[in-house]
């Protein structure tokens, strides 16, 4: 049985090269019940959850890696976040009519790729690369490219039920006698196909592709989908639209009422909740500031 729903490392210690594999089902399933997606849109939406997380699960950190292509084609907007616990959430918004087959290019238009990185203390990172060639796993490849680091390659495999992907990359500082070794490691993967990539368990795989290597196999993480969204990050959120629009919106509706795009959970606020989302906002000063 191929694995659900968990991401394994390992290691090509020889080589210099290291890789993940991760497969979504249960995880996969759920982003796909929170709306009605077109076929066209599930594929890159596939791919950016894998690829969110295949590439969060490289970083030593606490927080979550954000993966958004933002176009002016019909696929408007791409988001996928990872975390270090290896949860997932993600979402596409998209406009009618919609190609019937259509190549990432297609659904995006001429697109940039940002990749945020928000640790939970410290600075958040972000990069940003224009997305070229008609796949994410392209895009990713082009963007570690150009941002001078680790040779970083992915391919991933999207179907109804499951979505797969390896990432492999280059470690640092490899002085290995083996100069080949990195674009073997790429021109093996590359025979993989989809269906192998949906169906078979990851050590068949590493077997069918390293089998004359020694690989270090680590323990699996397991991977699942969660919304971090609360009331208070939605409070604030609302904050940001100021008292005025809000008061308005409650004299006209009697609430104001938002649903999380990721996990479809609703948030009422009533003009008791919203006057206490201002009142506990008021600034202090702090003790050095005081003249
Ligand atoms: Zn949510």
């Amino acid at each position: 049985m191929p694995e659900a729903d968990q991401l394994q490392r390992f290691l090509l210690e020889k080589l210099g090269v290291r890789g993940e594999m991760v497969r979504l089902e249960a995880s996969w399933r759920a982003v796909l019940e929170r709306h009605s997606y077109p076929e066209t849109i599930r594929q890159p939406l596939g791919e950016a959850l894998v690829s969110a997380m295949l590439l969060s699960a490289t970083l030593k950190f606490t927080g979550s890696l954000t993966l958004q292509a933002r176009g002016d084609g019909p696929l408007r907007t791409l988001i996928a976040q990872a975390t270090h616990d290896r949860t997932l959430r993600g979402l596409a918004r998209w406009s009618e009519p919609l190609p019937q087959t259509a190549s990432l290019g297609d659904l995006l238009g001429p697109a940039q790729l940002v990749m945020t990185i928000e640790p939970e203390d410290g600075q958040s990172y972000q990069g940003v690369v224009p997305i070229q060639g008609d796949s994410l796993a392209m895009a990713i490849g082009h963007y570690f490219d150009l941002s001078e680091q680790l040779p970083t390659r992915l391919w991933l495999a999207i179907g109804d039920g499951a979505a797969f992907g390896l990432l492999l990359q280059r470690m640092p500082e490899q002085d290995s006698e083996d100069e080949d070794a990195w674009d073997r490691c790429q021109l093996l993967a590359d025979t993989l196909n989809s269906t192998e990539m949906l169906h078979q368990p990851f050590h068949t795989l590493l077997h069918r592709l390293f089998h004359t290597e020694q690989v270090r196999v680590f323990e699996s993480d397991p991977v699942a989908f969660r919304c971090n969204c609360s009331r208070t990050r939605i409070g604030s959120t609302l904050r940001a639209i100021g008292a005025a629009d809000l008061d308005a919106l409650i004299a006209e509706r009697g609430s104001v009422d938002v649903t999380c795009e990721f996990c479809n959970r609703e948030y009422r606020f009533d003009s008791v909740d919203v006057s206490e989302l201002f009142a506990s906002s008021i600034p202090t000063t702090a003790p050095s500031q005081r003249q």
